[in-house]
């Protein structure tokens, strides 16, 4: 059964959040097309529907957590993405939670790339004075044609520009990106045009996450119906091995493969520095017997 849960509910955080303070922010997501994503359509057997909270609700929200002494955490503020509200309501949250709450390591949310381009470079420096740290976005593929194809409701283009003015403003970027996403007609310019928008962006963090289908998406019928195929496990790594060789000198990102879709663990504090041993152990996995027969999982839970 699917329920329709209010806006103070939390839906889902990225893992590295799993320890931390949540407060949620926004309910659902403004956007919620994207083909492979049911997150706010019943997936989790929940709907939610997109809003922004009422300011006094949130703060209420953070009095609870000074008061249960919840000081000396990271903090993420929730929902599908918070950037979608007004600058001067993230302001004053931000600053409510840096005040109610002692020493927090870090205060952090979704972000999507059209929510940052409608913000001046102005408002987004408010952001980081206010003491937003990072953003997670999805930048999912470079391809805009997969982009296109998957409705994500943006372009290489704009992620771009969207990273390159977070950055800048002095906030963290962790780009996700999605193996696997343009199935195998589409694998060669995935890989292509991901290493060559994070070359452009060179984003603070990437992390890979694999794609598995979610019963009850638009993507989950195209599979059913054999008009999108899944790549196999070695077939993933190899994709993740051809970014990460196609990506420029520049790049000295921190990347992670932090998600139970994954099919290694690697990771790395400098890309630049690691990117001999990440192909190396990359190379040993293609190579190995035991992982070119593996056979492809798809996780309905995550
Ligand atoms: S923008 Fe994010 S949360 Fe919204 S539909 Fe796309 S993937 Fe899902």
């Amino acid at each position: 059964m699917v329920t329709k849960i209010p806006s103070d509910q939390i839906v889902i955080r990225p893992p590295v959040e799993a320890y931390s303070v949540l407060i949620p922010v926004t309910g659902g997501c403004s956007w919620n097309k994207c083909r492979f994503c049911g997150t706010y359509k019943g997936v989790y057997g929940v709907t939610q529907d997109y809003a922004i909270r009422n300011v006094d609700d949130v703060k209420k929200d953070i009095d609870k957590f000074a008061e249960r002494n919840y000081h000396g955490f990271p903090v993420f503020l929730a929902g599908g993405n918070p950037t979608s509200a007004p600058t001067e309501y993230l302001v004053e949250i931000i600053k409510y939670v840096r005040i109610k709450l002692r020493d927090v390591q870090r205060v952090s949310c979704y972000a999507k790339a059209l929510d940052i381009l409608r913000k001046s470079e102005e408002e987004l420096k408010k952001l980081a004075e206010a003491g937003l740290d990072i953003v997670y976005m999805g930048l999912e593929s470079g391809s805009s044609t997969i982009l296109r194809m998957m409705k994500k409701g943006t372009n290489a283009e704009s992620i771009i520009k969207a990273g390159k003015k977070i950055l800048n403003a002095g906030i963290k970027l962790s780009l996700y990106i999605i193996l696997g996403l343009g199935s195998h007609n589409y694998s060669e310019e995935h890989v292509k045009e991901t290493a060559r928008v994070l070359t452009e962006i060179n984003p603070t963090i990437f992390r890979f996450r694999t794609l598995n289908i979610l019963p009850g998406t638009p993507l989950w019928d195209e599979w059913k119906a054999g008009e999108f195929e899944l790549l196999s496990p070695v077939e993933n790594i190899k994709e993740e091995r051809e970014i990460i060789a196609n990506l420029g000198n520049n790049v000295n990102s921190q990347v992670f493969n932090d998600h139970v879709s994954n099919y290694c663990d690697l990771e790395s504090a400098n890309i630049k520095q690691d990117k001999e041993m990440f192909l190396k152990v990359l190379d040993s996995l293609i190579n190995d017997p035991r992982i070119q027969i593996l056979p492809r999982r798809n996780l309905i839970r995550m």
